[in-house]
């Protein structure tokens, strides 16, 4: 039986129970970002592989959608304890494939990743179904019965591999849908390790199969497959968009988690002894590289300079460095090009009149094992036109810009002013204040003094340009089952 292990240098799409080169051969060539050194050989998947476990997910369905959620749970939750035995190795590789610190990958990616199928293990034992008791035309009572869709497509983006993977995975499986689903071809490795968990775990053959490859090819074919049902997608607003167009034409649902441009709120009554680390931990967390990240920060006047002073001394104490070194705190970006993204957003705002406060550059005197690779320095812009493409657009990597306001409602109008409108922190004594703004702010998400605190009972998701849908909780499980409501005639009354 051949079982892919944390030394593997090549990474095989999972069909039917078995890890399988793609149909025609082909493999894409992936460095890893932090060193420049090729790091891995990934199966380039096209429809022919799609087509293949569409007809395994299709056979596997025919059980698997009639296990009771017992069983499914009691599955579910050896997967989780697969993913928490094999902490190390899968946090090794999720290090491995993103730049980012291996401490990070170990405290929040992995243990994440296990708490997703937890959670929907236990979620599926507790649901309830709602039922109405009809008087007029006659007696009857209606239930609403709730029943797996089939196969569905779960896609999922670079940035947090295997958190987001199995946040889509995990509800898929527990609501007793089978699975095509596609890592981004930056970072497929660990869900190539989940698929060898799940089989340890007794997931049948067929349930769960990860096709690996480009967007435009993989991607495309998981999501023109006919059997495909339901499609649940975390990634860019315009991949999110062509998406949205094809399962249209498609008819058939489609839940998208995309990009955002987070406002952090600092209003003048703000505890900055907590604010300033937070809001600094909430920019650059994973290099700046999580949709939630907050990109703009928005300070009353009155507290602008002291504000600005503390929020550049925090960020010139973070140190960057070699992502297996337990000090990094922030690690290499996933690729030379996303950086050069990044720094040419940085230029964009020094041209549109901003001035670099602090970073905007490579950081100098890096470790030898590591002096090739996609870092960049932590950065703070002042002074930026809040009009600046460099403030209305998604960097996705570690700046922030600083802007002033006087009156709350232009706090408002700022945080508004983009067409994002994932997420928003506001930081303030007065909790009135605070829910005030959280009615008038578009986000699917406020937090009040805190950021990132996530519950997995809580819906998340975005409005505007940052999404359609809602994940987490039982809105995930809702999204992917159909519903019936049966109607039973009760005959006379006694
Ligand atoms: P991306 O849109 O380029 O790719 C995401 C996934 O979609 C990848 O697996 C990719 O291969 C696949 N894909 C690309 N084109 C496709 C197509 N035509 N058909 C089907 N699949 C296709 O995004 P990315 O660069 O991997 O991730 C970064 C983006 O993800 C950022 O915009 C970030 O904000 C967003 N994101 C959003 C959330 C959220 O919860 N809202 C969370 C994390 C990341």
């Amino acid at each position: 039986m051949k079982v892919q292990s944390s030394l593997m240098r090549e990474v095989d799409h999972f069909i039917n129970g078995a890890f399988v080169p793609a149909a025609s051969g082909a493999r894409l060539t992936r460095e890893n970002p932090a060193t420049g050194q090729p790091l891995r050989l990934i199966a380039r998947g096209d429809s022919v592989d799609v087509a293949q476990a569409a007809d395994a997910a299709r056979r596997a369905f025919e059980v698997w959608g009639k296990t009771p959620a017992s069983e499914r749970s009691s599955i579910l939750l050896a997967i989780a304890a697969g993913i928490d035995a094999r902490l190390d190795e899968l946090a090794q590789l999720e290090c491995e494939d993103t730049g980012k610190p291996l401490s990070l990958a170990r405290s929040l990616d992995i243990p994440r990743a296990a708490a997703n199928f937890r959670f929907y293990a236990t979620a599926i034992l507790h649901e309830s179904s709602e039922s109405f008791l009809t008087e007029r035309p006659a007696r009857a009572i209606n239930y609403v019965l709730r029943k797996p869709l089939g196969t569905v497509a779960c896609i999922s983006p670079w940035n947090l591999p295997l958190y987001l993977f199995t946040w889509k995975i995990a509800p898929a499986l527990a609501a007793g849908n089978c699975v095509i689903a596609k890592p981004s071809e930056l970072t497929p490795t660990t869900a190539t390790v989940l698929c060898d968990i799940a089989r340890n775990a007794g997931l049948p053959a067929g349930v769960l199969n990860v096709i690996h490859g480009l967007g435009a090819e993989a991607g495309q074919a998981i999501v023109d497959c006919p059997s495909v049902r339901a499609v649940t997608f975390t990634g860019g607003t315009a991949t999110g968009r062509r998406l949205a167009a094809r399962c249209g034409e498609r008819l058939i649902p489609v839940s998208l988690e995309l990009g955002g441009k987070n406002a952090a709120i600092v209003c003048a009554d703000a505890d900055l002894a907590v604010a300033v680390p937070e809001i600094a931990r909430s920019a650059f967390l994973n290099q700046g590289e999580i949709c939630l990240c907050s990109s703009r920060i928005l300070v009353h006047r009155s507290r602008m300079k002291e504000f600005t002073e503390r929020f550049i001394d925090a960020t010139r104490s973070l140190r960057i460095g070699d992502p297996l070194a337990p000090e990094s705190d922030l690690g290499a970006l996933i690729s030379k090009a996303h950086r050069e993204k990044v720094m040419a957003a940085i230029e964009r705002g020094v041209a549109d009149g901003g001035v670099i406060a602090t970073g905007g550059e490579i950081p100098r005197g890096l470790p030898p094992r590591v002096a090739d690779g996609a870092f960049l320095q932590p950065t703070v812009l002042l002074g930026v036109p809040h009009t600046s493409a460099c403030v209305q657009e998604e960097t996705f990597g570690p700046v922030v810009t600083i802007h002033g306001f006087d009156a709350h409602r232009d706090a408002v109008t700022m945080t508004n002013g983009t067409r994002y409108g994932l997420a928003a922190s506001v930081w303030t004594r007065d909790l009135s204040r605070a829910h005030r703004f959280a009615a008038r702010i578009d986000a699917g998400t406020v937090w009040v003094n805190c950021w990132m605190m996530r519950d997995l009972r809580v819906p998340f998701g975005g409005v505007k340009d940052s999404g359609i849908g809602r994940e987490g909780g039982n809105e995930a499980l809702r999204f992917l089952s159909d519903v019936s409501n049966v109607c039973i005639h009760m005959g006379e009354a006694l």
